[in-house]
């Protein structure tokens, strides 16, 4: 099937402001409303119509089942692989594209993504190691830390497996990861 061209650079017979939320820019393209209502149009400066564009792009052709998982995937956040430009507009435009059904998965997304936006205290390089040394995700408590740190231990000192010395090094390495976070912890 041949795809509908979207965009149309329209001669400006008035000025309008383009729809993007927050966009002060001149509309100048404009894009249809919906894949049920092709008719009706909505306006965008030239960086929205692209978003918008590539909203409608990347979902054609999926199923709604398809495109629901897909959202799903993402918000879940083992797959962060929207396609480039897809801000704010892109998440809008999708939701009218796709209908009723899949409106709360984008705002389930849209609420992942502003929470993805809002600054973390940033964790150190030399404590995120240590936490991946211990194979904890950084923000573990320090029980956690101290219940894994008991885990490693056992797993690699020498009077626990009959002396064998093999796990020593991994255990140099547990030891000073173990040190680095409760000294972080206590500090
Ligand atoms: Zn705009």
């Amino acid at each position: 099937m041949k795809r509908k061209k979207l965009l149309h650079p329209e001669p400006l017979a008035e000025p309008r402001p383009c729809e993007a939320p927050g966009c002060v820019s001149d509309a100048a393209f404009r894009a249809p409303y919906s894949r049920d209502n092709m008719k009706d149009t909505r306006w965008f400066c030239l960086d929205h119509a692209r978003e918008y564009n590539a909203a409608w792009d990347f979902f054609q052709g999926m199923s709604q089942r398809e495109i629901e998982k897909y959202v799903k995937d993402d918000v879940t956040g083992h797959r962060p692989t929207w396609p480039f430009g897809l801000g704010t507009v892109g998440v809008a435009a999708m939701s009218e594209l796709l209908g009723d059904q899949v409106r709360d998965s984008l705002g389930m997304y849209a609420a992942a993504k502003a929470k993805q936006r809002a600054p973390k205290p940033a964790v150190p390089p030399e404590q995120r190691k240590a936490f991946a040394k211990l194979n904890l995700t950084p923000g573990s408590t320090l029980q956690e830390i101290k219940q894994r740190y008991k885990e490693l231990v056992k797993r690699y000192h020498p009077d626990m497996n009959g002396g064998d010395r093999g796990g020593e090094d991994q255990l140099k390495d547990v030891n000073e990861a173990y040190r680095t976070l409760v000294r972080a912890h206590s500090s």
